[in-house]
């Protein structure tokens, strides 16, 4: 194996773009270039693509074409969802419960609702990276509008019992959103099974292309005046989302949803031999061991500590194997990962940890190089 080659472990950070993808999503850059509102032919072709992205995407979840929302991705999503409901006109209540460990674009939006006069609860997180459900039920209030709480966690993979967590809150009338940006063609989702009333992800973590992602919202529950544009124009997307769209991007993300509805299986079943086998073979290292629910986890995320090294230095000397200290968007700063420490892991661990995220381009003999690289690290 070439040792200078590129070997990507952090497609928890982003993916590359299926050659299926990209090459469905070139002509709508050179030669179907029309805005999709036009009313030319040439205008109405391209709608009627963009249409079927929208029923790629709504088959992926079982929701229907009417539900999805179009946007930049999942933070632009979470950002209408939550703020969009919570200061929609019709919402009268002011409590909103999240998690501790979900990512920033969740963390952040709701600090700041809560500096506008919101009250929020973030719960902790057991020492396995899942929720107390008794913890959930004892934070509910009558002036609480909504849950929060990721479908798939992003540095540790944890799965969050989504359906438990909707038998509780439904019946009592409460809004049920989840970040889904790292499930999404990791694992089958059914919205209306699981009764989710907003989701929010990305394009780019399952092999789409950056810059496009999905609100998707329960018509039988909410309507469209439920939620406050954030973004005032043209009134596309039932003008919860003015912009012209992002027509490439878009046709990208339904080919994406297409692929993942046929493969999904099949690829998490390669997935996961290659993670199995990673695991196995770091394990046997001295002292190292994994962090979060070993059994309900995605099958691509491995966060591994290994004792006594530092994780943004080894980092750098893994050079051209990228993995991940723990979320891209905090690891400027040097500090131990807030989700690491959420679940209570000491502090000399959580900056000892290394997230290894994989995907269906990677090979088992990527894994035995990586193995082989940290091996010899760690004697040094
Ligand atoms: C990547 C990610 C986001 C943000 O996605 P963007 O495409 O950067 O907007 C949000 N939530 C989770 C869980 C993620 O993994």
């Amino acid at each position: 194996m070439d040792p200078d080659k590129l070997i990507y472990f952090d497609n928890a950070s982003t993916t590359k773009i299926d050659d299926r993808v990209f090459d469905k999503m070139r002509i709508y850059y050179t030669e179907q270039y029309a805005n999709a509102s036009s009313s030319h032919a040439f205008g109405l072709s391209v709608n009627i693509e963009i249409n079927n992205a929208r029923k790629q995407v709504a088959k992926l979840i079982n929701s229907k074409s009417e539900e999805i929302i179009f946007t930049s991705g999942a933070t632009e999503s979470i950002n209408l969802g939550i703020k969009g409901l919570a200061l929609s006109p019709y919402n009268t209540k002011t409590h909103l419960i999240t998690i501790q460990t979900e990512h920033k674009a969740v963390l952040d939006t709701c600090f700041y609702l809560e500096s506008i006069g919101f009250e929020i609860t973030y719960l902790p997180v057991k020492e396995n990276g899942l929720l107390d459900i008794k913890q959930l039920e004892d934070a509910l209030t009558p002036n609480t509008f909504a849950v929060c709480i990721m479908m798939a966690n992003n540095e540790i993979g944890t799965i969050h019992d989504i359906k438990k967590i909707s038998k509780i809150i439904k019946p009592k009338g409460i809004y049920l959103m989840t970040d889904a940006t790292q499930a999404v063609g990791k694992i089958p989702i059914d919205v209306k099974d699981l009764e989710i009333d907003l989701m929010f992800f990305s394009a780019h973590k399952f092999h789409g292309p950056k810059g496009v992602g999905v609100l998707y919202f329960n018509r039988d529950n909410i309507n469209y005046d439920q939620i406050q544009p954030l973004q005032h124009g043209g009134g596309h997307e039932n003008k919860l989302r003015s912009g012209t769209l992002n027509v490439p991007a878009i046709i990208g993300l339904g080919k994406a949803c297409e692929i993942a509805l046929t493969e999904i299986f099949d690829n998490q079943k390669q997935i996961k031999i290659i993670r199995d086998y990673f695991e196995d073979n770091i394990l046997s290292i001295n002292g190292v061991f994994i962090n979060g629910d070993i059994e309900h986890r995605i099958h691509n995320i491995s966060n591994i500590c290994i004792p006594s090294i530092d994780s943004n230095v080894f980092i750098n000397l893994l050079g051209n194997i990228a993995i991940s200290s723990g979320s891209a968007c905090t690891s400027e700063i040097i500090e131990p990962s807030y989700v690491l420490k959420a679940m209570n892991l000491k502090n000399e661990y959580a900056n000892s940890s290394l997230r290894f995220s994989f995907s269906k381009y990677n090979t088992i003999e990527e894994v035995n190089h990586c193995i082989s690289r940290i091996k010899d690290l760690v004697k040094l």
